[in-house]
């Protein structure tokens, strides 16, 4: 193996032992318990679940935690008046909105509701309106994207003049992930499903951020040598060998790339947990917002 491995257990960790120890000193001080609402609609297993993790990270760095649940057929009117009761409610730093919501709730609409200063998830159009433009700043950096920046950041990864290629487009990963590339002065290029030759793009790229959700489309032989791989993918694949059935795989196939890459980061164990504890830095980051 020729790369470095980003490990971003390791890091995530970090991040989150800092917001620990800052939340302590705040309520140790009287100030507001930095406290994250969340809202599912609906009884998805997986949202049920990531939902749980977050709050179980809220408890674990000493911050408050509110959990609101509304049925699958919820109407719209629902949502909505229980986002605006969170925006009013002067305990909730953070309000984070669990997608996919059921297809019948307008979920653009919902979130143009959540308070700029509560959108911890950074996916309000004020916040990524504010993200695209230059000499503007966002309240809240989208959790992925931030935590990718993060890991290249605190690997000594030069983003600065790099040639950047970001795969995927998402509001979500790629495009927020794009945007924070470009005014962080890298050259960027956006593949999405109607990129031509996408391998000779990503040849080009002293950064490749994989974020396609395409199990190990990124073969070796697309990375240039020394390149920082940041794969955000995750996809499931049978596995007899283990007790689950199946394994969790990037979209870069790591096995290949970690011999030509400079960086690199795993799946499991690279950008899955920066997002909650970039999660969490922005629920802090809230409710510092909401001393001034
Ligand atoms: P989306 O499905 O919303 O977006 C996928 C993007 O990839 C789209 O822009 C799509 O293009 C593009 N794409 C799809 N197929 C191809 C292809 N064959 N070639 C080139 N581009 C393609 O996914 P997300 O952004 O939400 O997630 C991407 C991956 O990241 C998933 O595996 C997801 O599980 C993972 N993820 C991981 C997180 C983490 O915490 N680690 C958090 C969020 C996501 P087009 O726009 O043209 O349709």
């Amino acid at each position: 193996m020729t790369a470095q491995l980003i490990d971003g257990k390791l890091i995530a960790q970090q991040v989150r032992d800092e917001v620990a120890a800052i939340v302590a000193k705040r309520t140790a001080a009287g100030k507001m318990k930095p406290t994250l609402a969340t809202v599912l609609v609906g009884d998805r297993p997986d949202s049920a679940a990531y939902v749980a993790s977050k709050g179980k990270a809220c408890q674990e760095l000493g911050m408050g935690s509110i959990s609101e649940h509304l049925p699958a057929d919820a109407a719209q009117e629902q949502v909505e008046s229980l986002v605006r009761r969170l925006n009013a409610d002067p305990t909730v730093s953070g309000i984070l909105v669990q997608l996919p919501m059921p297809s019948h709730i307008d979920e653009e609409r919902v979130l143009s509701l959540i308070n700029i200063e509560k959108d911890v998830d950074g996916f309000s159009p004020l916040n990524i309106g504010r993200l695209a433009q230059k000499g503007r700043e966002p309240l809240f950096v989208p959790c992925t994207p931030y935590g990718c920046i993060y890991l290249l950041e605190k690997s000594g990864v030069k983003i600065e003049g790099a040639n950047a290629v970001v795969l995927g487009r998402s509001n979500i990963v790629g495009m927020p992930a794009a945007l924070l590339l470009i005014g962080k002065n890298a050259t960027v290029t956006v593949c999405h499903s109607r990129t031509k030759d996408i391998a000779g793009v990503v040849r080009q790229a002293d950064i490749l951020i994989a974020a396609i959700g395409k199990t190990e489309m990124v073969r070796g032989d697309w990375i240039k040598p020394g390149a920082a791989v940041i794969d955000v993918g995750i996809n499931s694949v049978p596995d007899v060998t283990k007790k689950s059935g199946h394994r969790l795989v990037g979209d870069v196939n790591f096995n290949e790339a970690k011999e030509v890459a400079g960086f690199i980061t795993p799946v499991p164990g690279g950008v899955g947990p920066m997002t909650i504890a970039m999660l969490m830095k922005n629920t802090l980051h809230a409710a510092e917002i909401q001393d001034r």
